[in-house]
């Protein structure tokens, strides 16, 4: 039955004014209130006292109008009636359960039966008030209500919040291209990001609970225990250790950088770096990175730092290395060995007849052949553009390099086709014999080159011992090397000029040094008369100073003259490149002469820059940095790598002239000009095109994009005072 409503609406009614309800946060949030009751005057004294206390109170009169107001606004609490007529208070809480709304229920009855009672709060009824309540009682637990409402909600938003941001940080670690892990306190994973996937091949639970030394490859693990240990014990390196990792299928390996600190796991769960507080657990967090790109990327570089680009043969650093060893193990056993050099015969002439591509090509198939002679342990070089050389380190007698060498000589002279022209290519060879003819590496080669020479003025295609009487033999060459003494002393020395000439505005912006010799009987020699004899002996690097000073004592006048903006490029030997004070010298000359380092312009062959790349690296550098500019000679006809040109600090490449002279006609394509002049321009690098003889050169050049040339067609080497007016008319 229910009680005289009468009654309740007058216990309502008599809230007493200073009556103060603990209100929920007001300020913050106003809990909206849905009163339902079938007794206006109930409602009315519910929505009045409510309303005094701040909430936002709206009011339904059954249980139809209550759930219209519920399918349409949130409330976070219902005052519900139960019994009303058509739908009950019940009915209301079966309609909140099935759509799940999110409301607390406070059900207010005038029959207090256990079982009424129950069922609404089975249905989700968070409280039961038996009519007639005080206004007291029903403030108070509705407060607590919404109280324990608010405190769930903002429980919800900071979870919500936390999973978030758990989830993002989740989606960093799996994302980032490195393998993240923890090991345990034993070495055991506790924590592998999904990297794992991709870099191993394993699934993140097969490797959860695995020992860390299972997945490094064998050879590495007493490495990779050491750095555990060490990192365990707080001794953290800045560089990480580089290990090979196994993968799923155990023969692939993947090359690592692991970087790693010690961690400590607290008591309460919460990690901290590098602290010992020594209660917690010492736990190791790490990062790996996969390098197995830059190992690739260093054995490439290794392998063209030792080998020969165009034969894949070793090259003469590997040469080098190898002389050194089998040297020292000749020593201690007392053993013998032999060097060969061996120069193809007439190569020029093959290069000149069917272009440098055929030249190259011969050189390939010549290699293959000369392979085929070799034993086990011997190692074939080419150290130059028609050079090889041949490391024999285990021959007992003469006769064993006899073998050798006719064997050469034999398989050389099978024909080889040419786009069916037919030819042969023989060798002239020269051999020395450890300790016979020499101990030291310079000197075995260089009477082994010395025998080679003999070969050749002697009609070519042969092999030769060095004997002592050679050298008296080599009168010519000895001939040249006394007289450029005195050429040196007696001013006999001369400098040409060739200009280089920018093909868009016709005017010249360089000059090349090219060296003369004014012979008191032969008349002016070229270089080739000289240079190379000189190249031979320290001559060289006196030639290349007093090139230096001639340079810039011209480089003078000319700036006196008004001709300052012409640089003046001077061309430097590879032993002259290789003198102690190089840099020095030539910085020292051109301050001695008051002149702005911009002036000059240093080129180096392709074979200079390659002997020694650390070395090249710092002269480059430094000369770089005070201002010199710096040419690559020959450009193409080396066989090096083209690696350099990406690290070294180069101004120009100085295109080999036999390029040029391949050119037939301006509109024919020419597949490796063009592709060294786009390489030059990506490069960001100066090109210029070297003995333009023809109209048709000049036009493809110009055409193709060259920017400056340099040959006949423009102008020949000039005397000094001859380059004066030459400059002064074209200006
Ligand atoms: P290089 O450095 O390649 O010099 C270019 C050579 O090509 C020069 O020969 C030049 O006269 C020649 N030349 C220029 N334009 C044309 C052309 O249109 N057609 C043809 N066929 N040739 C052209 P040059 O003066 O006989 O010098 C020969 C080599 O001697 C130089 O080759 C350089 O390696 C060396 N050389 C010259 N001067 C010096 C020097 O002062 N010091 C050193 N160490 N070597 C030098
Ligand atoms: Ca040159
Ligand atoms: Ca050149």
């Amino acid at each position: 039955m229910k009680p005289h409503p009468k009654r309740q609406v007058e216990m309502l009614e008599k809230l007493p004014e200073a009556h103060c309800p603990p209100t929920v946060q007001p300020s913050l949030f106003s809990p909206t209130i849905l009163v339902v009751d079938d007794e206006q005057g109930m409602r009315n004294s519910l929505n009045d006292l409510l309303r005094m206390s701040g909430y936002d109170v709206t009011c339904a009169a059954n249980g139809r109008e209550a759930i219209t107001l519920l399918a349409n606004k949130r409330f976070n609490l219902v005052l519900l009636d139960i019994n009303m007529p058509f739908i009950s208070g019940q009915g209301v809480l079966d309609y909140i359960g099935e759509k799940k709304i999110d409301t607390s229920v406070i059900v207010l009855s005038g029959e207090s039966t256990f079982d009424q009672a129950t069922q609404a709060l089975r249905k989700g009824a968070e409280d039961f008030l038996t009519k007639p309540f005080s206004p007291d009682d029903l403030l108070r637990n509705l407060t607590k209500i919404l109280q324990k409402r608010q405190r769930r909600d903002e429980y919800l938003v900071i979870q919500k919040r936390l999973q978030g941001s758990e989830e993002l940080h989740r989606f960093i670690v799996n994302s980032a291209p490195d393998l993240i892990y923890m090991l345990d306190e034993g070495g055991y994973f506790s924590f592998v990001n999904e990297r794992v996937e991709s870099l191993l091949g394993c699934q993140v639970d097969d490797i959860l609970g695995r020992h860390f030394l299972e997945l490094v490859f064998e050879e590495d693990r007493r490495k990779a225990e050491y750095a555990f240990q060490l990192q365990r014990k707080g001794q953290v390196g800045d560089k990480g250790i580089e290990l090979r990792l196994r993968g799923k299928k155990g023969d692939d390996l993947r090359h690592v950088e692991v970087r790693a600190l010690s961690i400590e796991l607290n008591p309460v769960g919460v990690y901290t770096a590098g602290k010992r507080g020594n209660q917690g657990v010492v736990c190791t967090y790490g990062i790996a990175r996969d390098i197995g790109d830059r190992k690739q990327t260093e054995a490439l570089q290794r392998y063209q730092h030792y080998h020969d680009f165009l034969t894949s043969l070793p090259n003469r650093n590997l040469f080098d290395d190898r002389l050194d060893i089998a040297l020292g193990q000749a020593k201690r056993s007392g053993g013998k060995l032999a060097v060969m050099t061996l120069d193809v015969d007439r190569f020029k002439k093959i290069n000149e007849s069917f272009g440098h591509l055929a030249g190259d090509e011969m050189l390939q198939s010549v290699a293959l052949r000369l392979r085929k002679c070799l034993r086990e342990g011997d190692t074939l070089a080419r150290i130059g553009g028609d050079e090889f050389a041949l490391l024999l380190p285990n021959v007992s007698s003469k006769q064993d390099a006899d073998s050798i060498a006719q064997k050469i000589l034999a398989i050389s002279s099978l024909p080889v086709y040419h786009q069916n022209t037919e030819l042969r290519i023989t060798f002239s060879i020269g051999v020395a014999l450890y300790p016979d003819h020499g101990e030291a590496k310079d000197v075995l080669l260089r009477h082994a080159d010395l025998a080679m020479y003999r070969v050749k003025e002697s009609g070519r295609n042969d092999f030769r011992y060095y004997s002592k009487d050679l050298r008296q033999n080599v009168s010519h060459t000895l001939d040249i090397e006394n007289s450029l003494h005195r050429a040196i002393c007696d001013n006999e020395l001369r400098l040409h000029y060739q200009p280089q000439f920018d093909m868009a505005t016709n005017k010249v912006t360089g000059l090349e040094a090219l060296i003369r010799w004014q012979h008191p009987q032969r008349g002016l020699l070229p270089p080739s008369e000289f240079i190379p004899v000189a190249e031979e002996t320290k001559l060289i690097c006196y030639i290349g100073e007093w090139v230096l000073k001639q340079a810039c004592k011209d480089a003078v006048v000319l700036r006196n003259r008004g001709l300052g903006h012409v640089r003046i490029a001077i061309n430097v030997s590879p032993q002259q490149f290789d003198m102690e004070d190089f840099e020095e010298t030539l910085l020292r000359t051109i301050k001695q002469h008051g002149l702005d380092t911009r002036f000059l312009e240093v080129e180096i062959t392709e074979n200079s820059i390659m002997r020694d790349m650390n070395k090249t690296m710092e002269i480059l550098t430094a000369l770089s940095a005070a201002g010199i500019t710096i040419a690559v000679d020959d450009f193409g006809s080396g066989y090096s790598s083209l690696g350099y040109l990406h690290t070294l600090p180069l101004h120009t490449l100085k295109l080999d002239r036999s390029f040029v002279q391949n050119i037939a006609h301006a509109g024919e394509k020419n597949t490796i000009i063009d592709a060294i002049l786009a390489m030059a321009k990506g490069l960001k690098i100066d090109f210029i095109a070297e003995g333009v003889e023809t109209q048709e050169q000049h036009d493809y050049l110009l055409a193709a994009g060259c920017s400056i040339c340099q040959g006949y067609f423009y102008s020949r080497p000039l005397e000094f005072n001859k380059l004066i007016p030459f400059l002064v008319s074209g200006k």
